[in-house]
């Protein structure tokens, strides 16, 4: 889809000076800090409350949090599958709204609302320039992911301010866009354009494996594309009624047998189930692509022979994160799109009620629960 018609303007990040030993650049700014702090496995968030004054760097941006929303990453944190440092805040799925800019960062971005990468980046290794892959910077950085020591301690979104960085991409979101529609853009949307891009032109027929937020998102941008038919597998069925409002045929993971061999131009993974990918392999027809993006746990063995590939003649890619290029590209297709996001996203709970946000994911009542700052 063509960017051109939308009159979203972008903001591109200067190339990283060094921000420690750089001096602040203005008269620092008061703020209500309002953080929620992990504290460990399954612990109770510890609620921060202070006045304190922010100073920016150059190239650094002070966001107000409007809303912001828990990622399957941070359910994966906060119930220990996954490393996580203590104290720190998590969360980097988020919509804000720009309070103040450090040199290096137009003054018009003040007041503005915002959405921006989930990594920061250097802009000069090898990952961010030949590559492509800036997201594999040699010096990343991810919001939601650090721990405390940081200089503003304003690192991740479930807080009512957090620190852009000199290397982030922020991106202008229109009027017309609610923040529960904008808000998984900077994660889950984005990192769909960039799994959707793998799919080669022509693809008639595609298979997402789950129904997440993922699968979902991918639904709406295949069909958004023009591929004719789309189908979904999870094995839970509720989730395929809603797929269904996204453009995709549901089928229970179970049944997929159903289907003949090589019945698929494309198949996507964002089930982050292993054993499905055996299943992927026979449906896709032979030169078809399949492409992994949800299994990141590292016990994921897949149960798959290498002459199945080869005699298939099957291109396997997978996908992590994402460019700055596709978060605008997300940005651009909510604009253009109308689907019924607001059946992806809770209603807010306030920000101090993070536990209970945390515990209301466990009923997968929504894919997405969201908080909001006081
Ligand atoms: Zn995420
Ligand atoms: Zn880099």
């Amino acid at each position: 889809m063509s960017s051109d018609n939308t009159t979203i303007s972008r903001v591109e990040p200067a190339p990283r000076s060094d921000t420690s030993s750089a001096a602040p650049h203005d008269a620092a700014t008061r703020i209500d800090r309002e953080r929620m702090l992990f504290q460990g496995v399954e612990q109770p968030f510890v609620h921060d409350r202070a006045a304190v004054d922010v100073a920016l760097h150059a190239g650094e941006v002070l966001v107000r949090i409007d809303l912001a929303t828990i990622c399957g990453s941070d359910a994966h944190t906060f119930h220990g599958r996954r490393p996580g440092l203590v104290p720190s805040v998590l969360g980097h799925e988020a919509v804000g709204t720009v309070v103040a800019v450090g040199d290096d960062r137009p003054r018009s971005l003040v007041g503005r609302r915002v959405t921006w990468t989930l990594v920061d980046t250097c802009g000069r290794c090898r990952p961010c320039t030949e590559w492509g892959i800036p997201q594999k910077c040699e010096s990343l950085f991810k919001y939601g992911h650090a721990g405390l020591d940081d200089t503003h301690g304003l690192d991740g979104c479930f807080a009512s301010h957090i620190v852009l960085r000199a290397g982030t991409t922020v991106v202008e979101v229109p009027d017309a866009l609610a923040d529960s529609t904008v808000v998984p853009a900077n994660c889950a949307l984005a990192t769909m354009v960039a799994v959707v891009e793998k799919v080669p032109a022509g693809a008639d027929r595609v298979l997402i494996q789950g129904a997440g937020l993922l699968g979902i998102y991918g639904a709406a941008l295949l069909r958004s594309r023009g591929v004719r038919e789309v189908w979904i597998s999870d094995a839970v069925a509720s989730r395929l009624d809603l797929a269904a409002e996204f453009g995709a045929h549901g089928v229970l993971a179970r049944e997929t047998e159903r289907f003949a061999d090589h019945s698929f131009d494309a198949v996507i993974e964002v089930a982050g189930v292993a054993k499905v990918v055996h299943d992927g392999i026979r449906l896709l027809r032979p030169g078809g692509t399949y492409v992994l993006a949800g299994l990141v746990h590292p016990d994921s063995l897949l149960d798959i022979k290498g002459v199945d590939l080869i005699a298939g003649c099957i291109t396997m890619v997978g996908v992590h994160n994402y460019a700055a290029r596709h978060l605008r590209e997300a940005v651009d297709f909510l604009t253009v799109h109308e689907y019924p996001w607001e059946l992806l996203v809770s209603p807010p709970l306030p920000l101090a009620r993070l536990d209970d946000a945390f515990a209301e994911t466990n009923t997968r009542d929504w894919l997405r629960v969201a908080v909001r700052p006081d």
